[in-house]
Protein backbone atom coordinates (compact mmCIF):
# COMPACT_ATOMS: atom_id res chain seq x y z
CA UNK A 1 0.00 0.00 0.00
CA UNK A 2 1.06 3.51 -0.86
CA UNK A 3 1.84 5.70 2.37
CA UNK A 4 -1.44 7.73 1.10
CA UNK A 5 -3.21 4.71 1.63
CA UNK A 6 -1.76 3.34 4.83
CA UNK A 7 -3.06 6.74 6.15
CA UNK A 8 -6.46 6.65 4.57
CA UNK A 9 -6.56 2.96 6.17
CA UNK A 10 -5.04 4.22 9.35
CA UNK A 11 -7.69 7.37 9.78
CA UNK A 12 -10.71 5.22 8.35
CA UNK A 13 -10.00 2.30 11.24
CA UNK A 14 -9.85 5.03 14.01
CA UNK A 15 -13.19 5.56 13.23
CA UNK A 16 -14.01 1.83 13.97
CA UNK A 17 -11.82 2.27 16.88
CA UNK A 18 -14.16 5.57 18.19
CA UNK A 19 -17.33 3.89 16.96
CA UNK A 20 -16.55 0.78 19.32
CA UNK A 21 -15.85 3.56 22.10
CA UNK A 22 -19.39 4.90 21.74
CA UNK A 23 -20.60 1.45 21.64
CA UNK A 24 -19.03 0.55 24.89
CA UNK A 25 -20.73 3.87 26.21
CA UNK A 26 -24.04 4.37 24.40
CA UNK A 27 -24.83 -0.03 23.89
CA UNK A 28 -28.07 0.93 22.24
CA UNK A 29 -26.36 3.47 19.21
CA UNK A 30 -26.88 2.96 16.02
CA UNK A 31 -24.36 3.34 13.35
CA UNK A 32 -24.42 5.41 9.96
CA UNK A 33 -20.84 5.81 8.28
CA UNK A 34 -17.66 6.35 9.22
CA UNK A 35 -14.75 6.86 6.21
CA UNK A 36 -11.98 8.43 6.08
CA UNK A 37 -11.69 12.16 4.97
CA UNK A 38 -8.78 14.80 4.71
CA UNK A 39 -6.30 14.80 7.86
CA UNK A 40 -9.25 12.60 9.82
CA UNK A 41 -12.16 10.53 9.77
CA UNK A 42 -15.92 10.87 11.45
CA UNK A 43 -18.39 8.62 12.51
CA UNK A 44 -22.10 9.38 12.31
CA UNK A 45 -24.44 7.67 15.10
CA UNK A 46 -27.95 7.95 16.34
CA UNK A 47 -27.37 8.15 20.02
CA UNK A 48 -30.25 8.33 23.36
CA UNK A 49 -29.17 12.28 23.70
CA UNK A 50 -26.27 14.49 22.57
CA UNK A 51 -23.13 14.80 22.68
CA UNK A 52 -21.49 17.42 24.24
CA UNK A 53 -17.71 18.61 23.81
CA UNK A 54 -16.99 17.07 27.39
CA UNK A 55 -17.57 13.74 25.85
CA UNK A 56 -14.60 13.57 23.32
CA UNK A 57 -12.42 12.76 26.41
CA UNK A 58 -14.49 10.06 27.57
CA UNK A 59 -14.49 8.65 24.63
CA UNK A 60 -10.78 9.76 23.38
CA UNK A 61 -9.72 7.62 26.48
CA UNK A 62 -11.74 4.62 25.61
CA UNK A 63 -10.09 4.23 22.30
CA UNK A 64 -6.74 4.88 23.42
CA UNK A 65 -7.66 1.71 25.33
CA UNK A 66 -8.69 -0.31 22.76
CA UNK A 67 -5.48 1.10 20.29
CA UNK A 68 -2.81 -0.22 23.42
CA UNK A 69 -5.10 -3.54 23.25
CA UNK A 70 -3.86 -3.96 20.20
CA UNK A 71 -6.79 -5.65 18.62
CA UNK A 72 -6.69 -7.50 15.09
CA UNK A 73 -8.81 -6.36 12.23
CA UNK A 74 -10.86 -9.38 11.08
CA UNK A 75 -12.47 -9.27 7.44
CA UNK A 76 -15.02 -12.11 6.37
CA UNK A 77 -17.49 -12.36 3.46
CA UNK A 78 -20.82 -13.17 4.37
CA UNK A 79 -24.20 -14.01 2.70
CA UNK A 80 -26.95 -11.08 2.56
CA UNK A 81 -29.08 -12.81 4.58
CA UNK A 82 -26.85 -12.88 7.44
CA UNK A 83 -25.63 -9.88 7.49
CA UNK A 84 -29.28 -8.65 7.56
CA UNK A 85 -29.79 -10.93 11.00
CA UNK A 86 -25.69 -10.01 12.44
CA UNK A 87 -27.14 -6.32 12.11
CA UNK A 88 -31.33 -7.06 12.63
CA UNK A 89 -31.14 -3.68 15.12
CA UNK A 90 -29.05 -1.09 13.40
CA UNK A 91 -31.50 0.42 11.18
CA UNK A 92 -28.70 2.67 8.66
CA UNK A 93 -27.00 -0.47 8.40
CA UNK A 94 -29.85 -2.25 7.09
CA UNK A 95 -30.75 0.12 4.37
CA UNK A 96 -26.98 -0.18 3.12
CA UNK A 97 -27.03 -3.80 2.54
CA UNK A 98 -30.58 -3.36 0.95
CA UNK A 99 -28.27 -1.62 -1.58
CA UNK A 100 -25.32 -3.92 -1.94
CA UNK A 101 -25.87 -5.27 -5.69
CA UNK A 102 -23.84 -8.25 -4.56
CA UNK A 103 -25.27 -11.03 -2.56
CA UNK A 104 -21.65 -11.39 -0.47
CA UNK A 105 -20.79 -8.46 1.75
CA UNK A 106 -18.11 -7.64 3.95
CA UNK A 107 -17.37 -7.11 7.34
CA UNK A 108 -14.59 -6.15 9.17
CA UNK A 109 -14.61 -6.82 12.77
CA UNK A 110 -12.69 -5.70 15.85
CA UNK A 111 -12.73 -6.15 20.27
CA UNK A 112 -16.83 -5.68 20.72
CA UNK A 113 -17.69 -3.81 17.48
CA UNK A 114 -18.44 -5.45 13.80
CA UNK A 115 -19.19 -3.09 10.94
CA UNK A 116 -20.13 -3.48 7.44
CA UNK A 117 -17.64 -2.37 5.62
CA UNK A 118 -15.62 -2.96 2.84
CA UNK A 119 -12.14 -2.00 4.06
CA UNK A 120 -9.03 -1.77 3.80
CA UNK A 121 -7.89 -1.61 6.93
CA UNK A 122 -4.84 -1.55 9.13
CA UNK A 123 -3.52 -5.14 10.78
CA UNK A 124 -4.61 -4.07 14.01
CA UNK A 125 -5.76 -0.98 16.31
CA UNK A 126 -2.18 -0.49 17.69
CA UNK A 127 -1.24 0.61 14.07
CA UNK A 128 -3.10 3.99 14.62
CA UNK A 129 -0.03 5.84 15.84
CA UNK A 130 -1.68 9.89 16.61
CA UNK A 131 -5.47 10.79 16.68
CA UNK A 132 -7.27 13.19 18.74
CA UNK A 133 -11.69 14.03 18.02
CA UNK A 134 -11.69 17.58 17.42
CA UNK A 135 -15.88 18.44 16.75
CA UNK A 136 -19.71 17.48 16.71
CA UNK A 137 -21.29 18.35 14.47
CA UNK A 138 -25.53 17.48 13.22
CA UNK A 139 -25.36 15.96 10.04
CA UNK A 140 -28.49 14.40 7.93
CA UNK A 141 -28.73 10.64 7.26
CA UNK A 142 -27.19 10.83 3.67
CA UNK A 143 -27.14 14.80 3.40
CA UNK A 144 -30.88 14.65 3.03
CA UNK A 145 -32.76 17.04 5.08
CA UNK A 146 -35.63 14.67 5.12
CA UNK A 147 -33.76 12.10 7.06
CA UNK A 148 -33.13 11.84 10.78
CA UNK A 149 -30.90 14.20 11.96
CA UNK A 150 -27.46 12.38 13.36
CA UNK A 151 -24.84 13.25 15.75
CA UNK A 152 -21.23 13.15 13.60
CA UNK A 153 -17.92 13.30 15.92
CA UNK A 154 -14.93 14.43 13.53
CA UNK A 155 -11.30 13.12 14.70
CA UNK A 156 -8.11 13.25 13.35
CA UNK A 157 -5.12 11.36 12.74
CA UNK A 158 -1.33 11.12 11.70
CA UNK A 159 1.35 8.85 11.78
CA UNK A 160 3.12 10.22 14.71
CA UNK A 161 2.21 12.27 17.49
CA UNK A 162 4.41 15.32 16.16
CA UNK A 163 2.61 15.41 12.80
CA UNK A 164 -0.24 15.47 15.14
CA UNK A 165 0.86 18.16 17.00
CA UNK A 166 1.54 20.52 14.10
CA UNK A 167 -1.80 19.77 12.58
CA UNK A 168 -2.98 21.23 15.80
CA UNK A 169 -0.77 23.76 15.90
CA UNK A 170 -1.59 24.97 12.03
CA UNK A 171 -5.34 24.77 13.14
CA UNK A 172 -5.28 26.77 16.25
CA UNK A 173 -3.66 29.22 13.92
CA UNK A 174 -6.04 28.78 11.39
CA UNK A 175 -8.89 29.76 13.98
CA UNK A 176 -7.37 32.97 14.87
CA UNK A 177 -7.70 34.06 11.55
CA UNK A 178 -11.15 32.54 11.03
CA UNK A 179 -13.28 35.29 9.44
CA UNK A 180 -16.79 34.31 11.59
CA UNK A 181 -15.00 35.02 14.29
CA UNK A 182 -13.40 38.22 13.14
CA UNK A 183 -16.12 39.53 11.34
CA UNK A 184 -17.88 39.61 14.56
CA UNK A 185 -14.96 40.55 16.76
CA UNK A 186 -13.79 43.40 14.44
CA UNK A 187 -17.97 43.85 14.00
CA UNK A 188 -17.75 43.82 10.13
CA UNK A 189 -20.65 41.75 8.62
CA UNK A 190 -23.71 39.59 10.20
CA UNK A 191 -25.45 36.60 8.53
CA UNK A 192 -28.46 37.07 10.99
CA UNK A 193 -30.91 33.96 10.68
CA UNK A 194 -33.78 36.23 10.69
CA UNK A 195 -33.35 36.73 7.08
CA UNK A 196 -32.65 33.27 6.32
CA UNK A 197 -29.47 31.10 5.57
CA UNK A 198 -27.13 32.47 3.31
CA UNK A 199 -27.74 36.42 3.19
CA UNK A 200 -25.07 39.02 4.23
CA UNK A 201 -25.69 42.52 5.96
CA UNK A 202 -22.29 44.46 6.29
CA UNK A 203 -21.87 46.42 9.20
CA UNK A 204 -20.36 50.03 8.40
CA UNK A 205 -16.95 48.71 9.26
CA UNK A 206 -17.66 45.72 6.58
CA UNK A 207 -19.41 48.52 4.07
CA UNK A 208 -16.31 51.26 4.29
CA UNK A 209 -14.25 48.02 3.56
CA UNK A 210 -16.46 46.81 0.96
CA UNK A 211 -16.87 50.71 -0.71
CA UNK A 212 -12.94 51.32 -0.21
CA UNK A 213 -12.81 47.75 -3.11
CA UNK A 214 -15.60 49.09 -4.72
CA UNK A 215 -14.04 52.42 -5.62
CA UNK A 216 -10.65 50.52 -6.51
CA UNK A 217 -12.21 48.26 -9.09
CA UNK A 218 -14.72 50.98 -10.50
CA UNK A 219 -11.49 53.28 -11.53
CA UNK A 220 -9.91 50.00 -12.92
CA UNK A 221 -12.17 48.81 -15.11
CA UNK A 222 -12.57 52.29 -16.20
CA UNK A 223 -8.91 52.37 -16.96
CA UNK A 224 -8.73 49.20 -18.72
CA UNK A 225 -11.39 50.46 -21.21
CA UNK A 226 -14.64 48.64 -19.66
CA UNK A 227 -17.90 50.19 -19.01
CA UNK A 228 -20.29 49.78 -16.11
CA UNK A 229 -24.07 48.32 -16.48
CA UNK A 230 -26.64 48.56 -14.19
CA UNK A 231 -29.50 45.56 -14.69
CA UNK A 232 -32.53 44.48 -12.22
CA UNK A 233 -32.43 41.60 -9.92
CA UNK A 234 -35.72 39.68 -11.63
CA UNK A 235 -36.70 39.05 -15.20
CA UNK A 236 -39.26 37.55 -16.76
CA UNK A 237 -39.37 34.06 -17.19
CA UNK A 238 -39.69 33.79 -21.45
CA UNK A 239 -36.03 35.31 -20.46
CA UNK A 240 -34.25 32.70 -18.54
CA UNK A 241 -36.00 30.43 -21.42
CA UNK A 242 -34.26 32.08 -24.27
CA UNK A 243 -30.64 32.19 -21.84
CA UNK A 244 -31.01 28.50 -21.09
CA UNK A 245 -31.10 29.06 -17.62
CA UNK A 246 -34.78 27.26 -16.77
CA UNK A 247 -33.22 25.01 -19.38
CA UNK A 248 -29.71 23.87 -17.38
CA UNK A 249 -29.84 25.54 -14.19
CA UNK A 250 -33.40 25.73 -12.69
CA UNK A 251 -32.41 23.88 -9.45
CA UNK A 252 -30.18 26.86 -8.71
CA UNK A 253 -32.72 29.18 -9.02
CA UNK A 254 -35.89 30.27 -6.24
CA UNK A 255 -39.01 29.52 -7.39
CA UNK A 256 -40.79 32.24 -9.55
CA UNK A 257 -42.92 34.65 -8.23
CA UNK A 258 -46.67 36.01 -10.52
CA UNK A 259 -46.60 39.83 -11.01
CA UNK A 260 -49.85 40.59 -13.40
CA UNK A 261 -49.89 36.97 -14.46
CA UNK A 262 -46.72 36.31 -15.39
CA UNK A 263 -44.00 34.41 -14.03
CA UNK A 264 -40.50 36.59 -12.99
CA UNK A 265 -37.63 35.04 -11.36
CA UNK A 266 -35.02 35.93 -9.44
CA UNK A 267 -31.36 36.93 -11.46
CA UNK A 268 -28.98 33.61 -10.50
CA UNK A 269 -26.91 35.32 -13.23
CA UNK A 270 -26.43 38.43 -15.94
CA UNK A 271 -25.90 37.54 -18.46
CA UNK A 272 -28.83 37.71 -20.33
CA UNK A 273 -29.44 41.51 -19.17
CA UNK A 274 -26.17 42.18 -21.22
CA UNK A 275 -26.87 40.31 -24.10
CA UNK A 276 -30.25 42.34 -24.40
CA UNK A 277 -28.17 45.57 -24.11
CA UNK A 278 -25.90 44.22 -26.91
CA UNK A 279 -29.03 43.62 -28.82
CA UNK A 280 -30.11 47.17 -28.34
CA UNK A 281 -28.24 48.56 -31.47
CA UNK A 282 -27.03 47.02 -34.08
CA UNK A 283 -23.36 46.15 -33.73
CA UNK A 284 -20.72 46.71 -36.22
CA UNK A 285 -16.68 45.59 -36.20
CA UNK A 286 -15.73 49.28 -35.48
CA UNK A 287 -17.71 48.84 -32.26
CA UNK A 288 -16.45 45.48 -30.72
CA UNK A 289 -14.38 44.83 -28.49
CA UNK A 290 -17.38 45.66 -25.97
CA UNK A 291 -15.97 45.13 -22.03
CA UNK A 292 -19.34 45.62 -19.76
CA UNK A 293 -18.65 45.07 -15.95
CA UNK A 294 -21.05 44.80 -13.57
CA UNK A 295 -21.00 44.59 -9.61
CA UNK A 296 -24.12 42.49 -10.12
CA UNK A 297 -26.24 40.84 -7.40
CA UNK A 298 -27.14 37.38 -7.70
CA UNK A 299 -29.21 35.01 -5.64
CA UNK A 300 -28.75 31.36 -6.00
CA UNK A 301 -30.11 28.11 -3.90
CA UNK A 302 -27.50 26.48 -2.07
CA UNK A 303 -28.26 23.47 0.22
CA UNK A 304 -28.12 24.91 3.77
CA UNK A 305 -25.99 21.89 5.11
CA UNK A 306 -23.29 23.50 2.49
CA UNK A 307 -23.93 27.38 3.60
CA UNK A 308 -20.75 28.48 5.39
CA UNK A 309 -20.02 31.76 6.98
CA UNK A 310 -19.07 34.47 3.45
CA UNK A 311 -17.46 31.61 1.81
CA UNK A 312 -21.03 29.87 0.60
CA UNK A 313 -23.94 32.29 0.64
CA UNK A 314 -27.12 32.39 -1.25
CA UNK A 315 -27.10 36.20 -2.25
CA UNK A 316 -24.01 37.84 -3.44
CA UNK A 317 -22.52 40.21 -5.81
CA UNK A 318 -20.43 39.34 -8.21
CA UNK A 319 -17.85 41.64 -9.91
CA UNK A 320 -18.93 40.00 -13.52
CA UNK A 321 -18.63 41.30 -16.67
CA UNK A 322 -18.90 40.15 -20.45
CA UNK A 323 -16.60 40.35 -23.11
CA UNK A 324 -17.81 40.70 -26.74
CA UNK A 325 -15.45 40.79 -29.54
CA UNK A 326 -14.46 39.48 -33.10
CA UNK A 327 -12.31 36.03 -33.64
CA UNK A 328 -9.27 38.49 -34.48
CA UNK A 329 -9.51 40.13 -31.01
CA UNK A 330 -10.32 36.38 -29.14
CA UNK A 331 -6.15 36.00 -28.47
CA UNK A 332 -5.39 39.58 -27.30
CA UNK A 333 -8.83 40.45 -25.03
CA UNK A 334 -7.77 36.71 -23.04
CA UNK A 335 -4.67 38.16 -22.59
CA UNK A 336 -5.71 41.04 -21.26
CA UNK A 337 -8.28 39.67 -18.90
CA UNK A 338 -5.81 37.27 -17.40
CA UNK A 339 -3.47 40.27 -17.27
CA UNK A 340 -6.04 42.70 -15.74
CA UNK A 341 -7.03 39.49 -13.15
CA UNK A 342 -3.86 38.90 -11.31
CA UNK A 343 -3.08 42.91 -10.97
CA UNK A 344 -6.40 42.79 -9.11
CA UNK A 345 -5.09 39.96 -7.29
CA UNK A 346 -1.80 40.76 -6.22
CA UNK A 347 -3.27 44.34 -5.28
CA UNK A 348 -5.79 43.01 -3.13
CA UNK A 349 -2.86 40.76 -1.54
CA UNK A 350 -2.95 37.64 -3.02
CA UNK A 351 0.09 36.35 -4.64
CA UNK A 352 -0.17 32.16 -4.14
CA UNK A 353 -2.76 30.60 -6.48
CA UNK A 354 -3.97 27.51 -8.11
CA UNK A 355 -5.17 27.63 -11.87
CA UNK A 356 -6.92 25.62 -13.62
CA UNK A 357 -7.86 24.76 -17.30
CA UNK A 358 -10.66 23.12 -18.04
CA UNK A 359 -11.44 21.75 -21.64
CA UNK A 360 -13.63 20.54 -23.98
CA UNK A 361 -16.66 17.90 -21.95
CA UNK A 362 -17.94 15.25 -24.43
CA UNK A 363 -21.52 16.86 -24.12
CA UNK A 364 -19.92 20.56 -25.99
CA UNK A 365 -22.13 22.39 -28.13
CA UNK A 366 -20.55 24.26 -30.43
CA UNK A 367 -18.12 24.51 -33.71
CA UNK A 368 -15.03 22.23 -32.79
CA UNK A 369 -12.80 24.77 -34.39
CA UNK A 370 -13.97 27.46 -32.29
CA UNK A 371 -13.35 25.49 -29.05
CA UNK A 372 -9.86 24.63 -30.30
CA UNK A 373 -9.30 28.22 -30.93
CA UNK A 374 -10.53 29.45 -27.18
CA UNK A 375 -8.74 26.62 -25.70
CA UNK A 376 -5.44 27.26 -27.49
CA UNK A 377 -6.01 31.22 -26.12
CA UNK A 378 -6.27 30.43 -22.97
CA UNK A 379 -3.71 27.98 -22.57
CA UNK A 380 -1.38 30.49 -24.28
CA UNK A 381 -1.76 33.01 -21.82
CA UNK A 382 -1.76 31.13 -18.87
CA UNK A 383 2.05 30.10 -20.28
CA UNK A 384 3.23 33.66 -21.32
CA UNK A 385 2.26 34.25 -17.60
CA UNK A 386 4.43 31.55 -16.38
CA UNK A 387 1.74 30.45 -14.38
CA UNK A 388 1.50 26.91 -12.95
CA UNK A 389 -1.51 25.07 -13.83
CA UNK A 390 -3.56 21.88 -14.05
CA UNK A 391 -5.37 20.76 -16.91
CA UNK A 392 -9.07 19.71 -15.85
CA UNK A 393 -9.37 17.20 -19.49
CA UNK A 394 -13.49 17.45 -20.30
CA UNK A 395 -13.75 19.67 -17.11
CA UNK A 396 -15.17 22.66 -19.28
CA UNK A 397 -18.65 23.87 -19.07
CA UNK A 398 -20.84 21.98 -22.21
CA UNK A 399 -20.76 25.70 -23.50
CA UNK A 400 -17.04 26.21 -23.28
CA UNK A 401 -13.36 26.08 -21.73
CA UNK A 402 -12.49 28.64 -18.98
CA UNK A 403 -9.74 29.22 -16.42
CA UNK A 404 -10.15 29.22 -12.77
CA UNK A 405 -8.13 30.87 -10.51
CA UNK A 406 -8.77 29.18 -6.76
CA UNK A 407 -7.04 31.00 -2.99
CA UNK A 408 -6.80 28.97 -0.19
CA UNK A 409 -8.64 30.18 2.98
CA UNK A 410 -6.75 30.18 6.42
CA UNK A 411 -7.53 25.75 6.47
CA UNK A 412 -6.03 25.84 3.36
CA UNK A 413 -8.75 24.99 1.15
CA UNK A 414 -9.30 26.49 -2.39
CA UNK A 415 -12.22 29.00 -3.07
CA UNK A 416 -12.42 29.60 -6.82
CA UNK A 417 -11.55 33.95 -7.34
CA UNK A 418 -11.20 34.39 -11.06
CA UNK A 419 -13.18 32.55 -13.71
CA UNK A 420 -12.45 33.11 -17.39
CA UNK A 421 -15.62 31.21 -19.30
CA UNK A 422 -16.26 31.45 -23.47
CA UNK A 423 -19.69 30.61 -24.15
CA UNK A 424 -20.81 29.52 -26.98
CA UNK A 425 -23.86 28.91 -26.22
CA UNK A 426 -25.89 32.45 -25.33
CA UNK A 427 -24.55 34.14 -28.49
CA UNK A 428 -26.39 31.53 -30.72
CA UNK A 429 -29.64 31.59 -28.43
CA UNK A 430 -29.66 35.74 -28.37
CA UNK A 431 -29.03 35.39 -31.56
CA UNK A 432 -26.07 38.01 -31.04
CA UNK A 433 -23.81 39.15 -34.12
CA UNK A 434 -22.09 42.41 -35.65
CA UNK A 435 -21.66 43.17 -39.11
CA UNK A 436 -18.04 42.99 -40.25
CA UNK A 437 -15.98 44.64 -42.80
CA UNK A 438 -17.20 42.69 -45.18
CA UNK A 439 -20.65 44.22 -44.53
CA UNK A 440 -22.09 40.32 -43.75
CA UNK A 441 -23.18 39.48 -40.14
CA UNK A 442 -20.86 37.29 -37.94
CA UNK A 443 -21.38 35.84 -34.42
CA UNK A 444 -19.24 37.54 -31.80
CA UNK A 445 -16.76 35.67 -29.30
CA UNK A 446 -18.30 35.90 -25.89
CA UNK A 447 -16.37 35.64 -22.71
CA UNK A 448 -18.04 35.90 -19.11
CA UNK A 449 -15.48 36.66 -16.27
CA UNK A 450 -15.41 37.94 -12.84
CA UNK A 451 -12.39 38.54 -11.16
CA UNK A 452 -12.49 38.34 -7.43
CA UNK A 453 -15.60 36.45 -8.00
CA UNK A 454 -18.25 36.96 -5.56
CA UNK A 455 -17.09 39.55 -3.13
CA UNK A 456 -18.53 38.14 -0.27
CA UNK A 457 -15.85 34.96 -0.85
CA UNK A 458 -13.34 37.42 -1.57
CA UNK A 459 -13.86 38.90 1.40
CA UNK A 460 -13.65 36.21 3.55
CA UNK A 461 -10.64 35.38 1.92
CA UNK A 462 -9.84 38.48 2.74
CA UNK A 463 -9.60 38.77 6.46
CA UNK A 464 -7.99 35.28 6.65
CA UNK A 465 -5.30 36.36 4.00
CA UNK A 466 -4.60 39.39 6.87
CA UNK A 467 -6.19 37.88 9.74
CA UNK A 468 -8.40 41.08 10.00
CA UNK A 469 -5.22 43.31 9.85
CA UNK A 470 -6.46 45.14 6.58
CA UNK A 471 -3.69 47.16 4.46
CA UNK A 472 -4.30 50.91 5.38
CA UNK A 473 -6.06 51.69 2.25
CA UNK A 474 -8.72 49.04 3.08
CA UNK A 475 -8.94 48.92 6.35
CA UNK A 476 -12.16 50.81 7.67
CA UNK A 477 -10.51 53.16 10.29
CA UNK A 478 -7.19 54.27 9.05
CA UNK A 479 -6.48 56.32 12.04
CA UNK A 480 -6.92 56.04 15.68
CA UNK A 481 -6.72 59.51 17.50
CA UNK A 482 -6.66 59.26 21.09
CA UNK A 483 -6.61 62.47 23.32
CA UNK A 484 -4.34 61.82 26.72
CA UNK A 485 -6.58 63.42 29.04
CA UNK A 486 -10.16 65.34 28.54
CA UNK A 487 -8.51 68.81 27.96
CA UNK A 488 -6.78 67.65 24.43
CA UNK A 489 -10.32 66.85 23.07
CA UNK A 490 -10.30 70.27 21.48
CA UNK A 491 -7.08 69.61 19.32
CA UNK A 492 -8.31 66.15 18.72
CA UNK A 493 -11.19 67.07 17.21
CA UNK A 494 -9.49 69.68 15.29
CA UNK A 495 -6.96 66.89 13.72
CA UNK A 496 -9.60 64.58 13.15
CA UNK A 497 -11.56 67.04 11.06
CA UNK A 498 -8.38 68.02 8.79
CA UNK A 499 -7.50 64.00 8.29
CA UNK A 500 -10.99 63.67 7.05
CA UNK A 501 -10.81 66.41 4.89
CA UNK A 502 -8.37 65.02 3.05
CA UNK A 503 -10.30 61.62 2.62
CA UNK A 504 -8.75 59.69 6.04
CA UNK A 505 -11.16 57.22 7.79
CA UNK A 506 -10.43 58.85 11.21
CA UNK A 507 -12.23 58.01 14.60
CA UNK A 508 -11.48 59.65 17.95
CA UNK A 509 -11.91 58.15 21.11
CA UNK A 510 -13.09 60.84 23.79
CA UNK A 511 -13.82 58.26 26.44
CA UNK A 512 -12.28 59.50 30.17
CA UNK A 513 -9.83 56.36 30.17
CA UNK A 514 -6.41 55.89 30.24
CA UNK A 515 -4.28 56.03 27.26
CA UNK A 516 -2.78 52.98 27.60
CA UNK A 517 -6.23 51.16 27.72
CA UNK A 518 -7.02 53.20 24.62
CA UNK A 519 -4.29 52.28 22.46
CA UNK A 520 -4.69 48.59 23.50
CA UNK A 521 -8.45 48.96 22.15
CA UNK A 522 -7.21 50.65 18.94
CA UNK A 523 -4.97 47.46 18.81
CA UNK A 524 -7.49 45.25 18.93
CA UNK A 525 -9.32 46.85 16.60
CA UNK A 526 -6.12 46.78 14.16
CA UNK A 527 -6.20 49.92 13.27
CA UNK A 528 -3.29 50.92 11.05
CA UNK A 529 -2.38 53.91 12.84
CA UNK A 530 -2.93 55.83 16.52
CA UNK A 531 -2.25 59.25 17.18
CA UNK A 532 -1.96 60.39 20.45
CA UNK A 533 -2.36 64.17 21.56
CA UNK A 534 -0.73 65.34 24.69
CA UNK A 535 0.02 68.77 26.54
CA UNK A 536 2.81 69.41 23.75
CA UNK A 537 1.28 68.23 20.80
CA UNK A 538 -1.61 70.29 21.06
CA UNK A 539 0.67 73.10 21.93
CA UNK A 540 2.92 72.48 18.58
CA UNK A 541 0.10 71.57 16.30
CA UNK A 542 1.74 68.26 15.97
CA UNK A 543 1.51 64.28 16.58
CA UNK A 544 2.85 61.41 18.02
CA UNK A 545 1.95 58.43 16.03
CA UNK A 546 2.17 54.72 16.80
CA UNK A 547 1.77 52.14 14.22
CA UNK A 548 -0.03 48.96 14.60
CA UNK A 549 3.07 47.04 14.54
CA UNK A 550 3.67 48.73 17.67
CA UNK A 551 7.02 51.00 15.83
CA UNK A 552 7.13 54.64 17.24
CA UNK A 553 7.30 57.21 14.40
CA UNK A 554 9.19 60.49 15.45
CA UNK A 555 6.94 63.74 16.59
CA UNK A 556 6.00 65.30 13.70
CA UNK A 557 3.99 68.30 12.41
CA UNK A 558 0.34 66.91 11.35
CA UNK A 559 1.48 67.67 7.54
CA UNK A 560 3.76 65.72 7.44
CA UNK A 561 1.81 62.40 9.16
CA UNK A 562 -1.29 63.76 6.40
CA UNK A 563 0.92 62.91 3.46
CA UNK A 564 2.87 59.43 5.22
CA UNK A 565 -0.48 57.93 5.22
CA UNK A 566 -1.93 59.34 2.13
CA UNK A 567 0.91 58.19 0.48
CA UNK A 568 0.44 54.74 1.65
CA UNK A 569 -3.17 54.55 0.78
CA UNK A 570 -2.33 55.61 -2.55
CA UNK A 571 0.59 52.79 -2.89
CA UNK A 572 -2.38 49.97 -1.66
CA UNK A 573 0.49 48.48 0.55
ZN1 LIG B 1 -14.89 0.38 7.72
ZN1 LIG C 1 -22.15 35.81 -17.85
Amino acid sequence: MSEENNLKAMRHSASHVMAEAVLSIFPDAKFAIGPAIEDGFYYDFDLPRTLTPDDLPVIEKKMGEIVKADLPFKHREISKAEAKKLFSDQPYKLELIEEIADDKVGVYEQGNFIDLCRGPHVKSTGEIKAFKLTSIAGAYWRGDEHNAMLQRIYGVAFGSQKELDDYLARLEEAKKRDHRKLGKELDLFIIPEEIGGGLVIYTPKGGRIRTAAEDFWRQEHYANGYEILYTPHIGLSKLWEKSGHLDFYKDDMYAPMTIDEQEYYLKPMNCPFHMLAYKSQLRSYRDLPLRWAELGTVYRYERSGVLSGLMRVRGFTQDDAHIICTPEQMNSEVSEVLRFSLYMLNTFGFKDFKVYLSTRPSDAIGDEKRWEDAQEALRRVIEENKLKYEVDEGGGAFYGPKIDIKIEDALGREWQATTIQFDFNEPERFDMVYVGADGKEHRPYMIHRALLGAWERFFGLLIEHYAGAFPTWLAPVQVKIIPVADRHNEQAKKVAAELKGRGIRVETDYRSERMNLKIRQAQMEKIPYMVVIGDKEAADNTVSVRKRSGEQLPVQPLTSFIEIVTAEIDSKE
